[in-house]
């Protein structure tokens, strides 16, 4: 079975780890969400690209879920000093990431290529792509009137700003990575990672293309609300603001039209008739992925459940 997973940063990279762990490099590829993309002390940031990169290959910070392990500070403590921004944190392995990709963009080279080089040095041996190679940067237009970048939104501003809408600035004119879409046209089924549905997963959908070629094939969707909560960052926050109330039945209703199959928490059963009455077949499991092994034991199951699937649309 050939599979493509679409991924934002924490959440998603934790699935995509334990699909990496069970699929050969040809059966797997993954997408990430680059609308998070920044600058900062002239450096070209990609956090979602990082993370999930980072977490195939073993170097992410399991602590925090960004950057990386045994990390030192200095260059940050250095900067701060000199009164430059330390609104965000930036260890001195994860700036030697930075250094060499704003110096790579700078002569011309892609930023697919880029993370691919960075791939092979890291040894992730699955396909790994930024959804595009041209910018999108997605803005939150909060219900004071303002336009927050999403990195001053999520770091700077600690997610406080109440959200009215997201624009996904340059989303028209950008490009799908065009070996993404081929993975994709060539897949047997779309997994949507537990990232956040408006930022994450969203972004990467804007981008011409992929909605048209991931409508082709059998989506299945994990959700990353538990009892509508997510276990980290604003998605059921940004729910609440957009005036639904967060729930895996929300999720599932949020990506209704691609939908074949839904993974959902066992505290959110309650949910699963509804879910189904939108023709969307349900698999009720445990979501959470604490470890390593659960990371797989879940990967497992939806790989199960997509076979599934796959065999009763044939
Ligand atoms: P970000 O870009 O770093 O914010 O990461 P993502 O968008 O990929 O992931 C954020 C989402 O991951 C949040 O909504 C969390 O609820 C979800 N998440 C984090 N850990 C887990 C987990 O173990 N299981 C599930 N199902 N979702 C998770
Ligand atoms: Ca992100």
């Amino acid at each position: 079975m050939k599979v493509v997973a679409l991924a934002g940063g924490v959440g998603g990279a934790k699935l995509v780890d334990g699909l990496a762990s069970l699929l050969l490099p040809d059966d797997l590829s993954i997408i990430v969400n680059t609308a998070d993309d920044f600058e900062y002390l002239t450096l070209k940031i990609s956090p979602d690209l990082d993370t999930v990169c980072y977490t195939l290959a073993g170097l992410a910070n399991p602590v925090t879920g960004w950057g990386r392990l045994d990390e030192t500070w200095q260059v940050f403590k250095a900067v701060g000093s000199l009164g430059g921004p330390d609104w965000f944190r930036l260890g001195d392995h994860d700036l030697a990431t930075h250094l060499v990709r704003t110096q790579c963009l700078n002569q011309g080279q892609t930023l697919s290529g880029i993370t691919q080089a960075f791939c092979r040095n890291w040894g992730i041996r699955h396909p790994v792509y930024p959804m595009s190679d041209d910018p999108v940067r997605t803005i939150v237009n909060t219900v004071d009137g303002e336009s927050l970048g999403f990195q001053i939104y999520f770091v700077k501003r600690a997610c406080q700003p109440v959200v009215e809408s997201f624009t996904f600035q340059g989303a028209k004119d950008a490009r799908p990575v065009p070996e993404a879409l081929q993975k994709i046209q060539q897949s047997d089924l779309v997994i949507f990672a537990p990232s956040n549905p408006w930022v994450s997963i969203d972004p990467i959908l804007s981008v011409p293309g992929y909605r048209e070629a991931i409508s082709e094939k059998p989506v299945v969707a994990v959700s990353p609300l538990i009892g509508g909560k997510a276990l980290k960052g604003p998605a059921a926050k940004m729910y609440r603001e957009l005036g639904v109330q967060p729930s895996a039945a929300a999720v599932a209703d949020h990506y209704r039209e691609f939908l074949a199959g839904f993974v959902m928490d066992r505290i959110d059963q309650g949910q699963l008739e509804k879910i189904e009455r939108w023709r969307i077949i349900a698999l009720v499991t445990d979501i959470l992925m604490k470890d390593k092994q659960s990371r797989i034991r879940l990967a497992g199951e939806v790989l199960e459940f997509g076979e599934t699937i796959l065999n009763r649309s044939r």
